[in-house]
């Protein structure tokens, strides 16, 4: 791509923006990802100034890149950041990100607070994997938001962070409505902050292409280790990633045409349902906030239904 110059000042290109028709030199490709970040802030209004803002990191490209773009922004708007990391228990994966979230964190002097599903339930995520017949990315999920949200809570964190990118949640909104999720779907850009038990969520990536992240890392130097989760294949998620890319590949700009319709489609959906769908019940084992209707499941959240399989299954 070194032939093609630079849409902005003419140098040679090293990223071609099919969807946006440019081709960006390392410099301008920097500064437009970096701006496309503060601008998503901005237009969500995901961070307000000396707000203390939870960064889930799990060490890989998304949350790292995250860290990196938050602590910068730190230094223009005032504001407080902690990292949460959370172990699942995988074998041969976890702790290979671990230790880059670890390094990071260090680098960026920000503190580090690492959390295990051992701890939490007696089982890694290897174990429970043995013992229910859930698939691994379910529990996985059910558990690790779980412990974010109880962390950030007692880390008085007014926000988490979520490294999610235009790849994950347009997979995400495809996914919510193949299953037939429309709740989920709605409460997925703005989830249930009327509860004070649940610590709100913000996107910064959400606009962000995934290519574009492992690019910025490389021109910035920031070290990733690229590996993969060894129970990725399982996923749902993965076919909607590869038939995603391939339809992005021949008609560019899908991923966001995705995710602009699911912004203006929220807000009308939003309007309809209000009242009766957001209630928010409370675990009449852990006393944790539950986004289900718990009534339905016996007054228990998801994590310690899972959970008492899990101990029955054994
Ligand atoms: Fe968890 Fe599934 Fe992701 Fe692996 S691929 S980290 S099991 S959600
Ligand atoms: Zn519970």
């Amino acid at each position: 791509m070194k032939d093609i110059a630079c849409s902005v000042c003419g140098k040679p290109s090293i990223v071609n923006l099919a969807y946006a028709a440019r081709h960006l030199c390392a410099g301008c490709f920097v500064s437009y990802f970096e701006k496309r970040f503060m601008r998503t802030v901005r237009e969500f209004e995901m961070i307000k100034p000396h707000e203390r803002i939870a960064v889930a990191l799990s060490g890989g490209k998304d949350s790292v890149v995250m860290l990196h773009l938050l602590s910068k922004l730190k230094k223009k708007v005032p504001l407080e950041l902690i990292a949460i990391a959370v172990d699942e228990g995988i074998a041969g994966y976890r702790a290979l990100t671990l230790a880059v979230a670890k390094r990071e964190c260090r680098k960026l002097k920000i503190p580090l607070r690492v959390l295990t599903f051992k701890d939490d339930s007696g089982f890694t995520l290897d174990e429970m994997v043995k013992r229910s017949r859930a698939n691994a990315c379910s529990l996985c999920g059910v558990f690790r938001r779980y412990l974010l949200n109880k962390a950030a809570r007692m880390e008085k964190a007014d926000k988490i962070a979520i490294g999610h990118n235009l790849d994950d949640v347009a997979q995400t909104i495809l996914m919510n409505i193949m299953r037939n999720e429309p709740l989920r779907l709605i409460r997925f850009l703005d989830p249930l902050s009327e509860d004070e038990h649940f610590v709100p969520r913000i996107r910064p990536l959400l606009r962000t292409p995934e290519k574009e992240i492992a690019i910025y890392a490389e021109l910035r130097g920031i070290k990733i280790a690229y590996s993969e989760c060894p129970y990725a294949y399982q996923s749902f998620r993965r076919h909607i990633k590869r038939q995603l890319n391939e339809t992005e590949e021949k008609y560019p700009g899908t991923k966001q045409r995705i995710l602009g319709s699911f912004i203006e489609m929220e807000k009308h959906m939003r309007n309809g349902l209000e009242g009766s769908s957001f209630e928010v019940s409370h675990c009449s084992v852990c006393g944790e906030p539950t986004p289900t209707r718990a009534e339905k499941d016996g007054g228990i959240c998801m994590h310690c239904k899972m959970l008492a399989e899990l101990k029955q299954d054994g």
